[in-house]
């Protein structure tokens, strides 16, 4: 059994005995990804060039090449291991500032890239970012030149962020294994999970937008959409795509920055489409700001038969719909209201329903009452 201890022996070791932790880890495909999750946090190796760089073949590890061939394979399957463990951080001297999750859901690199990039110490673990002063960790930033407002203005947020973990001065940082109340890591509990928990497997995700019944090109931004893989202001300033200076800000709200689960789910802007949407069907729900849960939660709202079928697709209508509309603004100078959104979303959704899972779906009492038009068959 590998227990959580086993990433802090095996991140000290160096690049070059990646056999060794081959060997300690077995055969077990499962296994193979503790490998993958501890390289990535240790060496800071970004994922895709993990995957790409010809460097990793030239050493031509039979078991890298396994580890290649398995994130191939199941694409729908990637992560789970990730996902599952966290870090406790104690003064931060083992936790790197910038690359790994310790403040907020994701690495500060990611969420403050602008930040990120004009940092001077890249590469630093959270203590010597700052020093300690009565038992506080006062920040000590040193950037490549000075911040511009709008910057400060980030910092101010990464701040906020980073407030919300206490940092303990003379207690060391831990991982935790998130599926296990006592945080150790155990193949048995690994195995309940990809077995038993249902709703959080990557596979059981996979299915929920592949069986969605849903027109192939909508399915299919969705899926992206929820991997943060659509084109947003924030993706497109990543890869270089746009001008700083155009700036981040979402296209709807103009105030927070535009990330794929901001756009279509946390937006005050979007949220008043989905109010619009839940009102059309007699429905009250809270809202998430979780893609995946935002999803799972709206199908789970209606529990069988056509309605259920019909209101999934509504879903994807929905965000596809936001998309659209978010597209009109940027490239059209279009400016829609939220109503004709919501008609989209009703006109569109009633075409597919009607042609693919519903013949009779009568139009106007599908405006109207879609719970309703569900039920009618003429048989
Ligand atoms: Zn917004």
């Amino acid at each position: 059994m590998a227990e959580i201890s086993f990433f802090i022996v095996a991140s000290t070791m160096g690049v070059r005995t990646r056999s060794t932790i081959c060997a300690r880890l077995g055969s077990g495909r499962k296994d193979m990804l503790i490998g993958e999750f501890v390289l990535e946090a240790k060496y800071k190796i970004d994922k895709r060039e993990m995957w790409e760089a010809n460097k990793w073949d030239r050493l031509g590890s039979a078991w890298w090449r396994d580890l290649r061939k398995i994130e191939y394979e199941v694409d729908g399957k990637r992560g789970w291991f990730k996902e599952g463990v966290g870090k406790i951080v104690g003064e931060g001297k083992e936790t790197l500032f910038w690359h790994e999750v310790w403040a907020g859901d994701m690495p500060l690199k990611e969420k403050f890239n602008r930040l990120f990039r004009l940092s001077r110490e890249k590469d630093v673990c959270i203590a010597d970012m700052g020093e300690w002063r009565n038992g506080e960790l006062t920040w000590n930033w040193k950037w490549r030149r000075s911040l511009f407002t709008w910057e400060t203005d980030m910092l101010q947020d990464l701040l906020s962020t980073v407030q919300g973990t206490k940092l303990k001065q003379g207690e060391d940082d831990c991982f935790v294994w998130n599926h296990d109340p006592t945080g150790k890591y155990s193949v048995r509990s690994a195995y309940n999970l990809l077995n038993q928990k249902q709703d959080d497997r990557p596979d059981h995700k996979f299915k929920l937008i592949w069986d969605s019944k849903t027109p192939l090109k909508i399915s299919a931004f969705a899926w992206k959409a929820l991997q943060n893989r659509i084109p947003t202001k924030e993706n497109l300033l990543k890869r270089g795509m746009i001008e700083e200076t155009t700036g981040t800000k979402c296209t709807l709200c103009g105030e927070k920055i535009e990330t794929a689960s901001h756009i279509l789910f946390s937006c005050p802007v979007s949220w008043k489409v989905w109010c619009l949407c839940y009102d059309w069907w007699g429905i009250k729900t809270a809202s998430q700001e979780d893609g995946w849960n935002h999803l799972r939660q709206h199908v789970g709202l209606i529990s069988r038969g056509r309605k259920k079928q019909a209101w999934s697709t509504i879903w994807f209508f929905t965000v596809w719909s936001i998309w659209l509309w978010r597209n009109a603004l940027i490239f059209k100078g279009e400016t829609q209201r939220i109503e004709q959104v919501i008609e989209h979303i009703k006109v569109h959704s009633f075409s597919w329903i009607k042609a693919r899972l519903n013949p009779d779906l009568p139009q106007s009492i599908w405006f109207n009452n879609p719970k309703e038009a569900c039920k009618i068959q003429v048989q």
